[in-house]
């Protein structure tokens, strides 16, 4: 028998769509913990809470003091593609904040019970909503799905519940919550030693103590002590490079040869967002090999800032990966900026030891 025939072609049910689309955007709870610090940051809070219940798919709850969200765009907060930072698709090339596609919220409430508390300056209350596949759905099954007011502070309080309660393959991937709660601390520390002037901390629900806690005002090398420790802290020197024509600037914490572990922790920025960079990578650990014994590795927080134009921030569905211009040649500087920084302490101690 010949070949059978094609199956007809037809478009996919707008709801299924939406949620293949949030399982690319949201792999796991630290993906959408990630996007919330971010849009927290973006509102320009100061002061950055993070409540997590096993490891983040029983509850993540985010409560920041930023601007908050206006009563009249709640309707439409969680919808895909609604945003207040992108306009034009040029605006991408010019990117200041850290969102800018509007999909972070709209994922998140196809996968999981979304609730929203805010109050900006201007209102006198705050204003509460709950929000199912992309629209707001009332508290209980019967009611009103409209925003209710509630008393609240200044800022937005974004609770998630029961992440991934839809997609039942993806909920049984996760065998272990304190895995990814360590992955949650991951990246709250990542940001919590890169956003100078915003205090940061984060809660295990029925733990007294915190896992992380920074104070806004803490230096640089004081966010690295109080989430890495002294040792890391007391063994750092500050680096920084920029070209004009290359169109970056770059500076960061590394630390010095007589500062070894098993394995290389890079906290990498570009233009303020965390992201990943085997190059980087590579390079650094190449970099150190020539002053660490066989087998150490460093610690270097790296915030690179790159002409936006430069750089394709739309390359990764998670925005995890950024490409940018004249990468080779930017690593290589900045590499070389830390190799004679490197080389300055070594030889000083090497001077000491002598004298
Ligand atoms: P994006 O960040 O890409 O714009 P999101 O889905 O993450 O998209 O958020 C949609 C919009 O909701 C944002 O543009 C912003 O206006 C508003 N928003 C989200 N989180 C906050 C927050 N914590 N504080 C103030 N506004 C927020
Ligand atoms: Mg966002």
């Amino acid at each position: 028998h010949g070949p059978s025939k094609p199956k007809r072609i037809k478009a996919l049910d707008p709801d299924v769509v939406n949620k293949i689309a949030a399982g690319e955007i949201i792999v796991a709870p630290m993906h959408a913990l990630k996007e919330l610090i971010e849009n927290a940051v973006d509102a320009g809070s100061t002061a950055i809470e993070v409540l997590v219940k096993d490891g983040g798919l029983k509850l993540l709850q985010i409560t920041d003091n930023g601007h908050g969200i206006d009563r009249d765009d709640l309707p439409i907060l969680c919808e895909r593609f609604t945003t207040s930072k992108l306009k034009e698709f040029e605006d991408l090339s010019s990117i200041g904040t850290y969102g800018f596609r509007g999909e972070a919220l709209a994922s998140i409430s196809h996968i999981a019970h979304l609730t929203v508390t805010t109050k900006t300056a201007g209102s006198s209350c705050a204003w509460r909503a709950h929000y199912g596949d992309g629209r707001l759905v009332p508290a209980k099954p019967g009611q009103n799905a409209a925003p209710k007011a509630t008393a609240g502070r200044g800022g937005t309080q974004i609770t998630v519940e029961d992440l991934f309660y839809n997609v039942p393959t993806r909920r049984r991937a996760f065998r272990s919550t304190s895995e990814e709660y360590a992955k949650i601390l991951d990246v709250v520390g990542r940001y919590a030693v890169h956003c100078s002037g915003v205090a940061f901390s984060c809660r295990k629900h029925g733990d007294s103590g915190v896992s992380i806690s920074t104070a806004a005002s803490a230096s640089i090398v004081d966010r690295i002590r109080q989430i890495h420790g002294s040792a890391v802290a007391n063994e750092v020197v500050e680096f920084e490079a920029a070209d004009k024509k290359l169109g970056f600037r770059a500076s960061g914490m590394a630390t010095n040869a007589n500062y070894h572990v098993k394995k290389t922790t890079i906290l990498l920025f570009i233009n303020h967002r965390a992201v990943e960079s085997t190059s980087v990578k590579r390079a650094v650990e190449q970099t150190y090999s020539a002053f660490l014994p066989k087998g150490g590795h460093p610690f270097i927080y790296l915030d690179l800032a790159i002409e936006p134009h430069r750089v394709d921030v739309n390359v990764h569905p998670t925005k995890r990966e950024v490409n940018f211009l004249n990468e080779d040649e930017i690593i290589e500087l900045v590499c070389n900026e830390i190799r004679s920084k490197l080389a300055q302490v070594d030889s000083s101690r090497t001077f000491l030891t002598q004298s």
